[in-house]
């Protein structure tokens, strides 16, 4: 048999169900992973092996209404678990534990999952290399000398290495789906509203959806299924009844009709992803699909107004960190705003600064129609380019990243090269549309490329179909680094 660490959560379930393994069987299969590959890897960065025997020991009996019972989970860093560290990977949070669960960690722990630890990420989810982690970068586990994507990072590479059977991540402007392309498995950015973000520490709140990285399709739609629902504690979670993807989701795709937009085949984008692209969209003609070229005519302004609609929330969201209630506080300061501004300064790294300042300077006096309500008009420009494209077409596939993974260090000092990494992922998130990223080839030097789906709000189940229809008529997602 394989090693279960290697198994999706639906082949444990399987087995679990039958009696073949236990609980403890899994975790004791992904501590081992852990150990032989952390260190190398930097994926994971608060995480306690006592505190998993434990909550393995806790669970209650087994209960075939507990949809992920005795299942792994690892979390992204900026998840509110009550009493664990939870920092963002900043320094400004540093020992802060919230006192209360964030509502997907209270909806996993009914549904019998067990909490391993927290994922490494870009500090407060800015970046897309997870190069800006207070911890240190996590590597790619195709090539250690890559970075993994970002800011879900060390979520996409401890699932691609087998240190965990699957995780969940945080996406604003692609951060779930482009590390997920980069790293070789599957992740899922929902509707904005179908997850609560009760418990997510805000980066863009408008932006922001929690979702599934997963070494398949089924598992991101048992994921899926088990965060989704309305929750008071968010008035922007919406109160739509929860599909169950996990059979929907095996339907068949015939006659379903894709665009390709032409926008998205740009100059800078990779060659080697394009002809993934191009042989991915050939077999999902064969499946029954018809794909058609089309426009989305408002898709040059996405990154622009994203990061300015972003960095306006972002420096709005931050606020909130002056020493006084989180974490960290500077003990060398002489007065009360001195502390603040003490704190702050050592607190926050170079990349959260950047978004401070530039979010402050659009929301400025003066600048605030210039820049932020216009971003915001071209937003809707962008959202209605969507609506129009999905009266006629039931799918979008583009390619999730423009290139494979790139090297440590290559886009660090020039801040918009890094930037252009989500050119692909950001108007999913801007237009509050579901987007999926599953594998789709490799490079010759053997680094995972990635198709992503996008669909129609709340519509999770056709992209996910696609995806799975997608998935069984390639091997893609069932190669694995040798780490
Ligand atoms: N890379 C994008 C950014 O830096 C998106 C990040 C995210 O989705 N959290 O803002």
């Amino acid at each position: 048999m394989r090693e279960l660490n290697t198994l999706t959560a639906h082949e444990l379930i399987a087995l679990l169900n039958i009696g073949d393994i236990s609980p403890i069987d899994i975790c004791k299969g992904v501590l081992d992973a852990i150990k032989n590959k952390d260190a190398k890897l930097n994926a994971l960065v608060h995480f306690d092996e006592n505190k998993v025997f434990e909550r393995v020991n806790a669970l209650a009996k087994k209960d075939g209404t507990k949809a992920l019972w005795g299942i792994p989970i690892f979390i992204k860093d900026n998840i509110c678990v009550r009493d664990e560290l939870t920092t963002c990977s900043s320094k400004i949070l540093d020992g802060f534990c919230p006192p209360y669960n964030a509502t997907v960690i209270d909806k996993l722990s009914q549904n019998g999952a067990v909490l391993m630890g927290k994922t490494n990420m870009d500090e407060f989810a800015f970046g897309s290399s997870t190069e800006t982690s207070c911890y240190g970068t996590t590597r790619n586990p195709w090539d250690l000398e890559r970075i993994p994507g970002g800011s879900s990072g060390g979520a996409a590479a401890c699932v691609a290495a087998d240190e965990a059977i699957f995780a969940l991540g945080s996406d604003t402007g692609g951060s779930i789906r482009q590390p997920a392309s980069l790293c070789g498995v599957v992740g899922l950015k929902p509707t904005y509203g179908r997850v609560s973000r009760y418990g997510l520490i805000a980066f863009a709140s408008s932006l922001d959806q929690i979702g599934p990285v997963t070494k398949d399709v089924e598992d991101a739609a048992l994921l899926l299924k088990v965060i989704s629902g309305h929750d008071s504690m968010d008035s922007t979670s919406v109160n739509k009844p929860v599909p169950d993807y996990p059979s929907l989701i095996k339907r068949d795709v015939k006659a379903l009709k894709i665009g390709i937009p032409r926008q998205y085949f740009i100059e800078g984008l990779d060659a080697e992803v394009k002809d993934s692209m191009r042989e991915a969209i050939k077999r999902i003609e064969d499946m029954g699909c018809v794909c058609e070229d089309m426009d989305l005519p408002h898709t040059e302004f996405a990154v622009s107004v994203y990061y300015l609609v972003a960095t306006a929330e972002a420096s709005s969201n931050l606020a909130r960190f002056d020493g006084v209630q989180y974490g960290l506080r500077s003990k060398q300061a002489k007065s009360f705003i001195d502390m603040y501004k003490k704190t702050r300064q050592i607190g926050f790294g170079d990349e959260a600064k950047r978004r401070i300042i530039l979010g402050t300077f659009a929301l400025s006096s003066g600048y605030y129609d210039a820049y932020y309500l216009r971003a915001l008009k071209v937003r809707t420009l962008i959202k209605r380019d969507f609506e129009d494209a999905f009266k006629e077409f039931d799918a979008i596939i583009t390619p999730t990243s423009p290139t494979p993974a790139f090297r440590i260090g290559e886009k660090t000092q020039d801040p918009l090269t890094m930037y252009l990494s989500d050119i692909f992922t950001i108007s999913a998130n801007l237009a509050g549309i579901p987007g999926v990223s599953v594998p789709c080839g490799f490079t010759r030097d053997n680094l995972p490329i990635g198709l992503q789906i996008l669909g129609s709000p709340f519509d999770e189940e056709t992209i996910l179909r696609i995806a799975y229809n997608y998935e069984q008529n390639t091997d893609w997602h069932k190669k694995r680094p040798k780490i």
